[in-house]
This record gives structure tokens, C-alpha cells and sequence, in this order.
């Protein structure tokens, strides 16, 4: 490399130019490690800007369901993804007051399927009712299996068929004990202008996600579901080691 600067600024294009000798080649020796030296930062200042224009509403429609109307949108940085996070807004929810919010994991085995190895199905329910009949908004955030993937959460599930439990299925297949993050959310909060909420929740950590997000946090509303025969011992597990304010059955 040192060969070929040398090389290139002897034999480089030179001009005089108002008596002043310059080397062409010099220049774009110049530019090319300013480019490289900055390179990472142009990387981190794209990915930057990629993220602050990540979420826009691509779509939106009113739907009825068991329990009230809901105004729809769906969220995303393209119109061509297939899963956009949705963002369920109860009728008559007033965004200038505290606004009851949910931020709800997917979790395509416990809401459709009706799983009995977690509660999420009936978190969801509830949390539909409540903010039906109080307000509010559910942000329905595409991380299913606690943002590994359904194959991979089939993949847990087979371990704890084995004896190992959620947090251990997960570690051994590589992957955090809780992958999800609350960053978009907090997003589609600012895109609609919501600047306090009462947040539906358990989990300690969308509390402190909230922190420094600029979004108020009014209020929690707790959303505790009872446990069933199979899935007690996974909600023990959030109690004791994720620290989720949940009573102990
Ligand atoms: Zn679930």
C-alpha cells in the first residue's frame, strides 16, 4: 500500500495552477482515507437516520370486534412488509389525556392457537376489554417468542420438553433470555402524538424502557392472568427472575 501512494504521487497527475503545483493523485489519496475513516460513522449515521424514518402508518381501518370498535393501523418502514407492527386504537380514545397503552408481544401459538404454556392469548383479551371500555391504545409488536422467531420458540419448547426451562432453553440456543425491545413502540407513541400514558403491564422492563423516552408514564395498570395447570411454573419463572409484579398462586 505504501508502495503504491509513493508510486502514485511521484508519477501523479500534476498541474500548475496559479504557480501552485498540485497532485491530482494526492487528492484522491486524501479523499479515499477521509472516506474510510469515516466510513463506520457514515454507517452508524445511516442506520441512524434508517431508524428515525423506520416507523410510518402504511394503512389503517376501523374494525369491530368482541369488544368494541378498534381504529387500526398498521406500522412499518415499508408498505411491502407483511408484518407491520398494529396498533389497535379503542373508539373515543382521547390522545390529549393519559392514554391506557399495552404493548403486546406476538405470540402466534397463545392467541390463535390457544396455548396453555404461556397466558399471552389472555393477556390479550384482557387487555382488548380494558382499554375498549377505559381507552386506549394495544401496540401489537411483531417479536414472537420473545423476539426469536417462531421456529426458534419451537426449538425452546422442545428443551423444556427435555427439563430445562424458558430461560435456559433460550440461552442454550444462543440467544438472550429476553430479546425484545420497546424502542418501537415508544416510536409509534410519537408518531401519534401521545406524550402520557397509563401502561398495561407486569414487566419491569417496559417500565424502564419508558425512561428518558420523553413519553410520561401516568400510571400502571397490572394485567394479571391466573395460572393453569401447564404454564404456573413458567409464570413463576417471570415473577423470580425476570422480577414481573405478579402475585404468586
Ligand atoms: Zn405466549
Amino acid at each position: 500500500m505504501k508502495v503504491f501512494i509513493a508510486v502514485t504521487l511521484i508519477f501523479g497527475l500534476t498541474k500548475s495552477f496559479n504557480n501552485i503545483i498540485v497532485n491530482y493523485n494526492a487528492i484522491l489519496i486524501v479523499q479515499i482515507y477521509t472516506f474510510l475513516f469515516l466510513k463506520k460513522y457514515i454507517f452508524v449515521l445511516y442506520l441512524f437516520l434508517k431508524i428515525k424514518i423506520m416507523l410510518q402508518i402504511q394503512a389503517r381501518s376501523d374494525i369491530p370486534t368482541d369488544y368494541g370498535v378498534f381504529t387500526v393501523y398498521a406500522f412499518s418502514d415499508s408498505e411491502d412488509d407483511w408484518n407491520p407492527h398494529l396498533v389497535w386504537v379503542a373508539l373515543g380514545t382521547d390522545f390529549a389525556k393519559p392514554v391506557n397503552v399495552r404493548f403486546h408481544s406476538e405470540c402466534i401459538t397463545g392467541e390463535v392457537f390457544h396455548s396453555k404454556k404461556c397466558e399471552c392469548g389472555q393477556q390479550l383479551s384482557v387487555a382488548m376489554e380494558y382499554v375498549s371500555k377505559h381507552g386506549g391504545i394495544i401496540i401489537y409488536l411483531r417479536q414472537e417468542g420473545r423476539n426469536i422467531g417462531i421456529i426458534n420458540k419451537l426449538k425452546a419448547y422442545a428443551l423444556q420438553e427435555k427439563g430445562f426451562d424458558t430461560v435456559e432453553a433460550n440461552l442454550m440456543l444462543g440467544f438472550p433470555d429476553d430479546a425484545r425491545t420497546f424502542d418501537d413502540a415508544i416510536e409509534v407513541l410519537k408518531v401519534l402524538d401521545i406524550k402520557a400514558i397509563n401502561l398495561i403491564t407486569n414487566n419491569p422492563d417496559k417500565i424502564n424502557c419508558l425512561k428518558n423516552s420523553g413519553i410520561q408514564l401516568n400510571g400502571r395498570v397490572p394485567l394479571e392472568i391466573k395460572p393453569n395447570e401447564v404454564n404456573k411454573s413458567y409464570l413463576d419463572k417471570k415473577r423470580e427472575y425476570f422480577g414481573h409484579l405478579l402475585k404468586e398462586f
